[in-house]
């Protein structure tokens, strides 16, 4: 039984890891925002390697402010944002929270690019935020 699982909005593309969560942080940055159309996304970073996805995500490939090379994968079907990359973040991955079906394990312990939050979201208080990305 794999640990983490899910699938896009339509189940053309699914995924299972064997692996725990390395770190899960919500981003408020412009391009989470435009990526997936909330108001922020919750990322879950997770090993590269112990991830299996089934179908074919398409990519779109874009520059970040850091001037990392970023990838963002979606279902080409329905158009469900499931995974990015970050050149920064070698042999990592990180998984939208939205498509994972443990929801239990779905919590995250900061905030990044508050300085772009859309004002009216709520923030929990408890956890730590920054205003860019950290490290
Ligand atoms: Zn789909
Ligand atoms: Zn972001």
């Amino acid at each position: 039984m794999p640990e983490l699982s899910g699938k896009c909005l339509c189940g053309n593309i699914s995924f299972n890891a064997d692996t725990e969560i390395m770190r899960a942080a919500n981003c408020h940055c412009t391009d989470c925002r435009g990526a997936t159309g909330a108001a922020y996304a919750t990322l879950l970073t997770v090993d590269e390697e112990a991830l299996n996805i089934s179908g074919a995500p398409k990519a779109y490939k874009h520059k970040a402010e850091s001037g990392a090379d970023l990838e963002k994968l979606f279902c080409p079907d329905c158009g469900s944002q499931m995974f990015a990359r970050n050149s920064n973040r070698p042999n990592t991955l990180s998984i939208r929270a939205g498509v994972l079906d443990q929801t239990s394990e779905v919590r995250p312990t900061f905030n990044v690019f508050l300085s772009s939050k859309i004002e009216s979201t709520p923030v929990d208080p408890d956890l730590d935020g920054f205003d860019r990305m950290p490290g």
